[in-house]
């Protein structure tokens, strides 16, 4: 965008969470940050108009597939990222289990050069907590935070080996990073493909039992306890799981958890429809898991809202549903789900859902404060909470269009995404250095 470093979004609702701020106001952004808030009149800045609109501190994803290297026909670090601007992210957590595996500092280093290169937003590279990811032995942590290492985590496997759970949470203390915890027990979840209930054995389809993940969550819980150290629980699905961490949070422990838009929007009855687009890890869960999950967010026992964003190629998708291979896409349609699920419904305020989607991802990842305060740099989501639309998966931007949203009629769409000044996505249109 032309706007020489210099500009004020004038009129919009500013709601900063950590300022305790939500005001009708101006923001002027110059030279990458943030200049003030209030009324500005600078003759040589150019005045951007967002009446009506929300202005937030910069959405993180925390829970991303990007796919580089190795699946780059299902996604590319550029069309990832690409992706995350057009959904209001301003940065996203890439996982590790990449072909190879971000399992060294070599891996990290290439992807954080390669974002650079090609990323329209931030990227910060998870480590994984095992070399290959294959749960035996761990990597060599403190090499890789040095290297621009975020998070660790061996996400789209469990860690199932106690002890390797017990020195992760240990190294996590010392390198002072969080460990992400795909929670699943291999010998409940077998090779389910839906939750385990009443519709499951309707359709016949193999069920996965929702103690699949509590068991993995109380164990990881009771590591914790022993351990110290930081523990984040990936997309987060049971009630059953969801007062483990109620209970472990009372004993002040550090241990914090995410749900997805999926999660808390669609439960295994939609199965019916056998559409593939529905097999994610973990399943779809039932009514009384989401009313749970609903909850559970909006007493802060989940921290935040991440997305899984699983590309998969259409021919994989297509394949029949035992078959086909577990995830979707979830970066263009985050916002809109969320909002229309928690804040349309009175479950959320824009304040505790801006929360979720900024402030305590980029807390819990440490990778600095995401808050419009003067000085800090300009990481800023601005979007439309009273825009309708469709979602119409023929244009995504992301490589792949495995969603089961497909026609979903939702309210609220990002409008601006701002990266440390810079505008990379304003209404349908892209803009890279
Ligand atoms: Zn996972």
């Amino acid at each position: 965008m032309s706007h020489n470093g210099r500009y004020i979004l004038k009129n919009g609702r500013v709601i900063d969470p950590l300022q305790g701020l939500d005001e009708v106001t101006d923001i002027l952004v110059e030279n990458g940050r943030i200049s003030g808030i209030g009324q500005f009149n600078k003759k040589d800045a150019e005045v951007i108009n967002i009446k009506g609109l929300i202005v937030s501190p910069g959405f993180i994803d925390m829970h991303t597939h990007l796919r580089e290297p190795g699946r780059e026909d299902e996604e590319t670090i550029k069309t990832g990222t690409k992706a995350a601007a057009k959904g209001g992210f301003t940065g996203v957590a890439a996982m590790a289990n990449t072909y190879p595996v971000i399992d060294n500092s070599g891996m990290v280093k290439f992807i954080t050069e390669t974002a650079q290169k090609d990323g329209y937003v931030d990227v910060f590279p998870i480590g994984a907590v095992t070399k290959g990811q294959k749960g035996e032995e761990l990597t060599e942590m403190s090499d890789m935070v040095k290297a621009g290492c975020c998070a660790f985590s061996d996400d789209g496997n469990p860690i199932e080996n106690s002890h390797i759970m017990r020195k992760a949470l240990e190294y996590s203390k010392v390198v002072n990073k969080v460990i992400i915890a795909h929670e699943e027990d291999k010998s409940l979840s077998d090779d389910g493909e839906m939750n385990e209930d009443f519709i499951s054995t309707k359709l016949g389809l193999r069920g996965i039992p929702p103690i699949a993940e509590s068991v993995m969550v109380a164990r990881d819980a009771a590591i914790l306890g022993f351990t110290g150290g930081k523990l984040h629980i990936a997309h987060l699905s049971t009630l059953e799981s969801l007062e483990v961490v109620r209970e472990v949070k009372k004993k002040k422990l550090n241990i914090t958890a995410e749900v997805t838009p999926h999660h808390i929007s669609l439960d295994s009855s939609h199965l019916v429809s056998f559409d593939s687009n529905l097999k994610m890890k973990p399943p779809l869960r039932t009514k009384s898991d989401i009313k749970a999950l609903k909850k559970g967010l909006k007493e802060g026992i989940i921290d935040v809202i991440a997305t899984d964003h699983a590309p998969h190629a259409l021919f994989e998708k297509e394949m029949e549903f035992g078959s086909a291979p577990f995830g979707i896409v979830g970066l263009e349609t985050a916002l809109g789900i969320v909002y229309t699920e928690l804040v349309k419904t009175g479950i959320l305020t824009l304040t505790e859902l801006i929360e979720k989607l900024s402030v305590n991802p980029a807390k819990i990842l440490g990778i600095g404060e995401r808050s419009l305060k003067k000085g800090n740099n300009a990481y800023i989501t601005i979007f439309d909470p009273k825009k309708e639309w469709v979602v119409d998966k023929k244009i995504f931007v992301s490589k792949c269009a495995n969603t089961p949203f497909d026609g979903y009629k939702l309210t609220c769409k990002p409008v601006m995404t701002i990266r440390k000044g810079d505008i990379v996505f304003r209404e349908g249109k892209f803009y890279k250095k």
